[in-house]
């Protein structure tokens, strides 16, 4: 970090600050500028924050060098993290599909759909239990009962489980659930966050709508710091001027994100488009940017479906789409 001084500092002001500086136990190197005085910071001055250093009245500006994300960060570890869970992979350039419906509605629904989508080669089961609805008067999901339906079809099919987590009151509820979901309006909840940071179980850390690349890494530094190295980003779209998608699918984030994180990251084109047609070219897309996996809705009947109905695909067309994801996957890895 730089810190690029006031011209004439008071000598007692600047005191304030370089005390300031020694207290963090942050080195300081003096550079004369032709107008300005530069103090470019040694140590853990990442850990600094910005506008406590601009709050010092001899402050002119502050520049950041580093990534403010100093754990999800690549420079501090250079080679993609790989999450091995239940018998799935997770990042490295492999292709992991995560499928299955919205929320759990039924043990028939569940098993029905859980059965279809691993013999279309889906790796991970994923069903919500607690559903964070926009509206208080919707379906909110079966909550412990779709959360013990979710282990039930775990143990029939041998698919690992990912579920969403929306308290940390609630950890030993998902305590045989093996990968916790962080919806999209959860990603700023710090204690969530921090709480998912002390337990080991990988965390899938969805995107908000109005997050930044920077402020989504932040989010996923939170669980990093407290010690789970175990993380999953996740694009889900992002919230633009454009009315007619559900969201709108940043499929930049994936080649952005993998050039700044070692996390993996995947895609999730139900809730970025919320239209069923769009699940086929977006999956596409997401794989030819190099996402390490895709989370995808599906329901055996979409029309009868309790949350979301209509952006999920039917078992048949996830069967024909996961052919084409995999086909494509092993194509752009040849070439
Ligand atoms: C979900 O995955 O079921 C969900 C609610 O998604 P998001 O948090 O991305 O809106
Ligand atoms: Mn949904």
């Amino acid at each position: 970090m730089i810190i690029i001084l006031k011209q004439n500092p008071p000598p007692a002001a600047l005191g304030d600050l370089l005390a300031y500086l020694i207290e963090n136990q942050i080195g300081v190197e003096r550079v004369e500028g032709d107008r300005n005085t530069l103090l470019v910071l040694h140590g853990d001055s990442p850990a600094l924050d910005p506008d406590r250093l601009l709050a010092f009245p001899v402050v002119e500006d502050v520049k950041r060098i580093g990534a403010p994300y100093r754990l999800a960060s690549r420079k501090s570890h250079p080679h993609d993290t790989v999450i091995s869970v239940g018998g799935a992979t997770i990042g490295g350039g492999s292709l992991t599909l995560m499928a299955g419906p919205c929320s759990v509605e039924s043990e028939h629904q569940l098993l029905t759909i859980a059965r279809l989508v691993k013999e279309s080669g889906a790796q991970l089961l994923r069903g919500g239990a607690f559903k964070p609805r926009s509206s208080p008067y919707s379906f909110s999901g079966m909550a412990e009962e779709g959360l013990r339906l979710l282990l039930k079809a775990k143990e029939e099919t041998g698919l690992p489980v990912v579920s969403e987590i929306m308290d940390a009151d609630q950890l030993p509820l998902f305590k045989d659930v093996d990968i916790l979901q962080v919806g999209a309006r959860n990603m700023q909840n710090y204690p969530l966050l921090r709480a998912l940071g002390r337990q080991p179980k990988p965390v899938l850390l969805k995107r908000s709508v109005s997050a930044t690349y920077e402020e989504f890494l932040m989010s996923a530094e939170y669980i990093l710091a407290e010690g789970n190295p175990n993380v999953i980003l996740c694009e889900r779209g992002i919230r633009t001027f454009e009315r007619y998608t559900r969201s709108t699918l940043d499929l930049s984030a994936v080649p952005v994100l993998h050039r700044l994180t070692h996390l993996p990251v995947i895609v999730d084109p139900s809730h970025a488009s919320g239209r069923r047609y769009l699940i086929d070219p977006l999956s596409k897309g997401a794989v030819a940017a190099g996402a390490d996996g895709l989370l995808i809705e599906v329901h055996h009947a979409p029309d009868k479906a309790l949350c979301d109905g209509a952006q999920a695909i039917t078992p048949n067309e996830f069967d024909r789409l996961s052919k084409k994801l995999f086909a494509l996957h092993r194509f752009l890895e040849e070439e």
